[in-house]
């Protein structure tokens, strides 16, 4: 592929298959971590969330109406996400218990945190309004932004569930390195397709949205971007020397279907080295 191919603006809406979001994620996340004694520390945490996630995207999904989408053009015209807040029917009595699932689980892995107060509507409100207040977009996150966070997870993953489908059939312009869906920053990229193409992956609602296949989603700089492959040659770590923002890569012809969810726990090494290496956020939490 020649560098003004990699450069152009993607007009097609092909994205890189991936799977997830119910009980086979699951199911996948314990297998893959039974290969993975290395994540023996980390994955049983992660596993107790996911189990809480995951049940509650079902019982959205199994007490709402369908939600059905039809793609505000002005909207990605202007860059905005497709979602508004009140598009995720957030109401106080399910979300509380949700997030008191959530810090359950959160606490049985890491005792000392002190069960937090909040406003839960107006915290999830603040943490879908500001991108930055995301897991791999800041040094700390407050423990409550970090439990909102979460508790966003199921309402824009059922949201997400009727948009994607909607900006492939009626695929929007779009040249952003956030989320059409929601307006999360991608945590990952996946490569598919022969001649391959780059999906990112939003990390917060897990949908892909087609992206130029070369530069930095997150300052555009394509002159100083350096790769590592990981010791499996289906991941590489791409490291922007503009920014110092990096961005975890998934090559899905080696490994398909990508659930998004399993990928960024199953590559947490690569996060790691990527913070010891100085790229990452360069905010610090707040209170
Ligand atoms: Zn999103
Ligand atoms: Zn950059």
């Amino acid at each position: 592929m020649s560098a003004p191919d990699a450069l152009a603006t993607v007009t097609t809406w092909q994205t890189a298959p991936t799977c997830g979001g119910d009980a086979t994620t699951l199911e996948r996340l314990a297998s893959r971590v039974r290969e993975r004694p290395d994540l023996a520390d980390v994955a049983p945490f992660w596993l107790a969330i996911y189990e809480v996630l995951v049940a509650a995207r079902e019982e959205l999904a199994s007490s709402r109406p369908r939600l059905v989408w039809e793609v505000r053009r002005a909207r990605a015209a202007n860059g905005q996400p497709q979602l508004d807040f009140a598009d995720l029917r957030v109401t106080a009595g399910p979300l509380e218990e949700l997030v008191r699932r959530l810090e359950g689980a959160w606490r049985r892995f890491d005792p000392d945190r002190r069960p937090v107060q909040a406003d839960w509507p107006a915290r999830l409100r603040s943490v879908f309004a500001d991108a930055t207040l995301s897991f791999g977009q800041r040094r700390d996150l407050a423990f409550a932004d970090a439990l909102a966070l979460l508790a966003l997870v199921p309402y824009l993953e059922w949201a997400a569930a009727a948009v994607v489908p909607a900006l492939q059939e009626h695929p929007p312009e779009w040249d952003c390195g956030w989320c059409p869906v929601c307006g999360g920053y991608p945590d990952l990229a996946v490569l598919s397709g022969d001649p391959p193409q780059r999906s990112l992956i939003c990390s917060r609602c897990s949908s892909a949205w087609p992206f130029r296949r070369v530069g930095c989603p997150f300052c555009r700089d394509a002159e100083q971007q350096a790769y590592c492959e990981g010791e499996d040659s289906a991941y590489r770590l791409y490291l922007c020397g503009a920014c110092r923002g990096y961005l975890k890569t998934v090559d899905a012809r080696r490994l398909a279907p990508v659930d998004p969810r399993v990928e960024r726990l199953v590559t947490i090494g690569m996060d790691l080295a990527a913070l010891e290496a100085g790229y990452g956020p360069q905010q610090t939490g707040g209170a």
